[in-house]
């Protein structure tokens, strides 16, 4: 995309942010309306022709994006996905990561800042309305985590007024908890950290999102535990700027390969295969 174009629409991308920003990340339908009067493919011809793809990512969330202090870069299934990815939709591009949070990414996709979201992100219809999705890659669903001494089973046990679900704001982690424990507070958090560290000093009962987020977390927090099981079905697509169907055809077709040629079951084993209550054999969607 043109990096006039880009700015010209920055302003209501990030409006966007503000108005749409803390339930669901979602633009403003002024934003759509401008970005569809963009020629088309334009992403997928800057691709080529810069041999460079920029990635949304997430850098707090174990296994899946997460930034590795000791050597700055970043790493987990996510990014591997989006290595691959970039390989097979241009040969000789480079992927360039950009971090992005579940509030953010859908304003910094749309701003032009990045070419494609890989970041733990459901495939939702609202979000549809705003975006492209590849088909899916992942099969996520969502889960709570609570502290290892908590008497938490389910999420139908926090359906009370006393009860604080925690969530993070941009995803919809916290509209459907709401479905299961409707009387529940709730509290939409900056980022994942910061949900983690409320549970962990008692600001809320469960924090809720993907168990492929929550078992990374209880992997390196052994004061808390993932209970309950998957309550909801959210898989995990690539996400694109409208009007750019060579991109969402090199993407799926990119996914396809992927898994045919044992890459992705390669990827799902380094990942997944070590996680207590994880099963890499049943990550593909
Ligand atoms: N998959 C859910 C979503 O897309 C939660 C994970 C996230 O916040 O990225 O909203």
């Amino acid at each position: 995309m043109p990096s006039k174009m880009k700015k010209r629409i920055l302003g209501l991308a990030l409006g966007s942010l503000m108005i749409g920003g803390l339930t669901l990340g979602l633009a403003s339908p002024t934003v759509q309306a401008k970005s569809k009067e963009e020629p088309k493919n334009q992403t997928y011809y800057q691709i080529k022709k810069t041999h460079k793809m920029q990635w949304g990512v997430k850098g707090d969330t174990k296994l899946m994006g997460l930034m590795d202090i000791k050597t700055g870069k970043l790493q987990g299934f996510d990014i591997d996905m989006a290595k691959e990815i970039t390989k097979r939709v241009d040969p000789k591009a480079k992927p360039v990561f950009t971090q992005i949070t579940s509030g953010t990414r859908i304003p910094m996709l749309l701003n032009g800042n990045i070419d494609a979201i890989i970041a733990t992100m459901s495939i939702t219809p609202e979000r549809e309305e705003v975006v492209d999705f590849s088909k899916p890659y992942f099969k996520a669903g969502q889960a709570i985590l609570v502290k290892k001494d908590s008497k938490i089973k389910s999420i139908k046990d926090l359906n009370h007024s006393n009860m604080k679900i925690l969530a993070v704001q941009g995803s919809n982690s916290l509209q459907n908890a709401k479905k299961y424990a409707p009387k529940a507070k709730g509290s939409a958090l900056q980022d994942y950290a910061t949900a983690l560290t409320a549970l962990q000093s008692g600001q809320g009962d469960a924090l809720t999102t993907d168990s492929s987020i929550l078992y990374g977390m209880a992997v390196d927090n052994k004061d808390t535990k993932v209970v309950g099981g998957n309550f909801t079905d959210d898989p995990y697509g690539v996400a694109m700027a409208k009007n750019d169907p060579k991109l969402r055809h090199a993407i799926n077709h990119a996914i396809d390969d992927i898994k045919a040629d044992g890459t992705y079951d390669r990827l799902a084993k380094k990942w997944f295969s070590d996680v207590p209550g994880m099963s890499w054999k049943e990550v593909a969607e």
